[in-house]
């Protein structure tokens, strides 16, 4: 067994070839995909729909996190080893935009502050990210 399918028997998940295909394209990247990336890369063994439907339960899991990065698009990331289960995700670090390629980077390293909010107000989730150069580009 090798790491991803190691993976995806932890999380529950029955091993297709898609979800292995795309659970291997997260572990080769330091970068977040999108799905229409991950159709450039691996669209012609899989239909959309079947890469959408792995994202889907992919997050459900816990296994990736999703990232609306500064264009606007949704990416996905996977999430910090053992921070994340079922419905619940922990991942509270900030993302990292580069504005000169273009890729969104999770920096787990960096925590979200923790912020107080006024009363009535409870925040379900925080979205923290940072603009500029990344380090493969700087
Ligand atoms: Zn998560
Ligand atoms: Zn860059
Ligand atoms: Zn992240």
């Amino acid at each position: 067994m090798d790491k991803a399918q190691q993976l995806l028997s932890e999380y529950g998940l029955r091993k297709t070839g898609c979800r292995l295909e795309v659970l291997r394209q997260f572990m080769q990247n330091d970068f977040a995909l999108s799905h229409a990336e991950l159709e450039k890369l691996i669209g012609n063994s899989y239909d959309r729909v079947t890469i959408y439907r792995t994202l889907y339960s992919f997050e459900e899991k816990g296994l990736i996190h999703s990232i609306n990065d500064v264009a606007g698009s949704v990416k996905f990331a996977l999430c910090k080893a053992d921070a994340c289960s079922q419905h619940q995700h922990q991942d509270n670090h900030i993302h990292f935009n580069c504005t000169s390629c273009g890729q969104t980077f999770c920096l787990n390293e960096v925590n979200i502050p923790m912020l107080v909010l006024p009363e009535g107000y409870k925040a379900e989730r925080l979205h923290f990210s940072a603009e500029g150069v990344c380090k493969g580009c700087s």
